[in-house]
């Protein structure tokens, strides 16, 4: 077979590993299998912008389409000093699996530059998409791949994209992006889409579970898009929120953290760390704290073969996309601990920006409630299909997840045929 190692990663392994345990438990067909393996294309590029100091800087770019059968692609714009080719390959993926499983007409899709956002001034982020946006535009388009935020990016990052992309076409093309702020396109509910689904699908689990989430303690990892979110919903619902952590520092108390005063001082201060009245934690020991529900939402590989037999949560529901190894989920079986599945319990933020793109291509809006029930429709289908599988067959979410999403995509591959 030929050698295709340029996509190598550690998540890239991780999504392969997947890939290759499901196609042998569905029987997939050798041929659509080696294709599902590999991206059908990926963009490397130059990004040189001016530096606020005068000097030009040149990152480097990346846009991956992993499969189209299903339509057009479909998946997040990463800034983060960890993007790599293999990162970015890996994730596609995994949008082609969410999206499947999800029942969206979208193929997976994922960009990303490797840069550390944080460090960086308004105006370079603004200069960066902009010119980011100008070298992959023959790649991005309504009806051909649609990106979105993801770790780093925001509505601000999405306004850039679809204003130079727009520019560049003499007219205004809102379906070019979805997670646009709302004056220019974007839907009502998208920002908080993935943390409610979340929430929404855990509920489900835990109902199935014959547990309550009231009283449930849960940690977070990551106070961003999707776990300040989910944080502050399972707050309101009667959690206790014992712990949450992010880039500068992980803050823990048995009582319960009072979560619009983290809000109000992550704001302020930058993070979360230093907030009153909690304790320190290190990131080496935040995943490890005494708790019921751990809700990994920050980064990558997190729960790995060397700490999953010391995490307490009986129930893992993975906000971030690929934070456990298969190490990890091995282990986490054999404790029998439940793991929802990113591609279930993130799902959320993709369905929303499928009804963004839809409002945008008929330029007519829907209310938030309407955005609500129909986001509910779509979680409680796929969570109850899933469920489904994982009884009849016996496995664990993430494997009756992964049946769901890459079945569909290799049904798409066997209907339309291989060209030319
Ligand atoms: N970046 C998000 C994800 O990983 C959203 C993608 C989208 O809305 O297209 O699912």
């Amino acid at each position: 077979m030929p050698d295709k190692s340029e996509f190598d990663s550690p998540l890239f392994r991780t999504t392969l590993h997947q890939l290759d345990t499901v196609a042998a438990r569905l029987n997939l067909d050798p041929n659509f299998h080696e294709r599902l393996r590999y991206p059908r294309r990926a963009l490397v590029v130059s990004v040189p912008i001016h530096m606020d100091d005068g000097r030009t800087e040149v990152y480097v770019g990346y846009r991956v389409h992993h499969n189209t059968a299903l339509g057009p692609t479909k998946g997040g714009l990463r800034y983060h000093p960890d993007v790599s080719l293999g990162e970015v390959t890996a994730l596609a993926m995994l949008m082609s699996w969410k999206c499947g499983l999800l029942g969206l007409p979208y193929g997976g899709a994922k960009g990303g530059i490797r840069c550390d956002p944080r460090s960086m001034s308004p105006g370079e982020i603004e200069r960066l998409t902009r010119r980011y946006t100008s070298e992959i535009i023959l790649f991005i388009g309504p009806d051909l791949d649609i990106p979105a935020p993801d770790l780093g990016t925001d509505e601000q990052v999405m306004a850039w994209v679809m204003d130079t992309y727009s520019m560049t076409q003499g007219k205004s093309v809102p379906g070019v992006v979805t997670g646009k702020p709302i004056l220019i396109g974007g839907s009502a509910g998208r920002k908080e889409a993935t943390g409610r689904g979340l929430v929404f699908i855990l509920s489900r689990a835990a109902s199935r579970l014959n547990q309550e989430l009231k009283g449930k303690r849960v940690i977070v990892q990551g106070f961003g898009n999707v776990g300040a979110v989910a944080a502050r919903l399972l707050w309101r619902e009667g959690c206790t929120i014992v712990g949450v952590s992010d880039v500068t520092g992980g803050v823990y108390s048995p009582q319960g953290l009072d979560i619009r005063q983290l809000g109000i001082h992550a704001e302020e201060s930058g993070g979360v760390a230093g907030f009153p009245g909690a304790d320190p934690v290190a990131h080496t020991d935040f995943l490890e704290l005494p708790c019921d529900v751990l809700i990994p939402a920050a980064v990558g590989s997190q729960i790995r073969g060397d700490n999953a037999d010391r995490i307490k949560a009986l129930i893992v529901a993975e906000g971030a996309n690929g934070p456990t190894t298969p190490e990890a989920d091995q282990i986490l079986r054999e404790r029998g601990v439940t793991v929802i599945p990113d591609i279930l319990a993130n799902g959320g933020g993709v369905v929303v920006s499928y009804f963004e793109w839809v409002q945008g291509l008929q330029y007519y809006f829907w209310r938030e409630s309407e955005i609500l029930s129909r986001l509910q429709e779509v979680m409680t289908r796929a969570f109850n299909r899933i469920w489904a599988v994982a009884q009849k067959e016996g496995t664990d979410l993430r494997t009756a997840a992964l049946m769901a999403g890459i079945r569909r995509v290799a049904e798409a591959f066997r209907i339309r045929g291989l060209y030319p």
